[in-house]
């Protein structure tokens, strides 16, 4: 890639590029892993961007009470100015991200899904996302959102506390599926629990929608097993790897070892996602912490690129 800063090899040859030392020194590293991989790039399916001030509420929840984790510290790892993130993104080299956004309420996701176009319109590297929420249009700015060309949505169950099930949402999965277009849910119940989140709701969704292209943020956790159930069930269910595996999360949702067999058989619809920049740990971990896993090359190839260039047409 043309815009690949190459860190000094010692930062006393250039004083002046002091101040982003580790960050290139970050970026060469997570180069190093990918291009180990013969891989092009790494396509991240979750990232998030986000009008300002809404991002800048979601990083007070993390400063303020964390989110519901027995009062364990969340610090924001790549809390910095929206070209700067993602200008930390091109230097990784992650070739395609989202700008996942989601409404805690009512008359909210149109206006986000303005804004997420006009974003991925200035920056090539972001796929196009879209939002929704149960409330009366939503087919409608779902159908517009489609047409103006959102490649994947983004549903969060816990922060926008509905049913996925809910009779308004029932055209909009429709149109979904039958366009194609990916959705990131985060649906399991963690880090923290709601009345809606767990499989049982996301699996009525499916029963009337077998082909929607449901993408379960965070591999489902802490209901890793109950979700891989689904992604078993129905073929076009996906998982995203975001935060999995890492220390901080093993601490508290721990992935059960038993269940890596069916993680590794599930292998071309498991999807690279990290969460950055709202991360308590470097990038770099969430790769480190999938090589770990010790599934091989192959899986890691798909995981990290393959399978969402392929479903994103990359
Ligand atoms: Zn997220």
């Amino acid at each position: 890639m043309s815009d690949h800063h190459v860190p000094p090899s010692d930062p006393a040859d250039s004083p002046e590029a002091a101040p982003t030392t580790s960050a290139s020194a970050e970026a060469a590293e997570v180069r190093r892993f990918w291009g180990r991989l013969g891989l092009p790039g790494l396509v991240d399916v979750h990232t998030h961007f986000m009008p300002e001030r809404v991002l800048h509420k979601v990083w007070d929840y993390f400063d303020t009470q964390g989110p519901l984790i027995g009062g364990a510290e969340w610090p924001i790892t790549y809390r910095a100015e929206e070209a700067e993130r993602a200008a930390v993104l091109r230097e990784f080299g992650v070739r395609a991200f989202t700008s996942m956004l989601y409404p805690h309420k009512p008359g909210m996701a149109r206006w986000l899904n303005g804004w997420a176009a006009d974003f991925a319109a200035r920056t090539p590297e972001c796929l196009h996302t879209a939002t929704l929420y149960p409330e009366p249009g939503v087919e409608a700015y779902v159908r517009e959102a489609v047409e103006s060309g959102a490649r994947v949505f983004k549903a969060h169950v816990q922060v926008g506390a509905y049913d996925p099930a809910d009779e308004l949402l029932r055209p909009a999965w429709g149109l979904l599926a039958e366009a194609g277009v990916p959705v990131v849910i985060h649906c399991g119940s963690g880090p923290a629990p709601g009345k809606h989140t767990g499989p049982e709701p996301v699996a009525r969704v499916l029963e009337r929608h077998p082909r929607l292209r449901l993408i379960v943020a965070h591999l489902g956790m802490p209901e890793y097993e109950d979700f891989l159930d689904l992604a078993e069930r129905f073929g076009e269910v996906r998982l995203d790897t975001t935060m999995a595996f890492t220390d901080f999360t093993e601490q508290i949702m721990p992935f059960p070892r038993r269940a890596l067999p069916r993680l590794a058989a599930v292998g071309d619809r498991v999807l690279l996602g990290s969460d950055f920049p709202n991360i308590p740990y470097p990038y770099l971990r969430q790769l480190q912490a999938l090589e770990g896993l010790g599934l091989g090359d192959t899986w890691l190839r798909a995981v990290c690129h393959d399978n969402a260039a392929v479903l994103f047409g990359l």
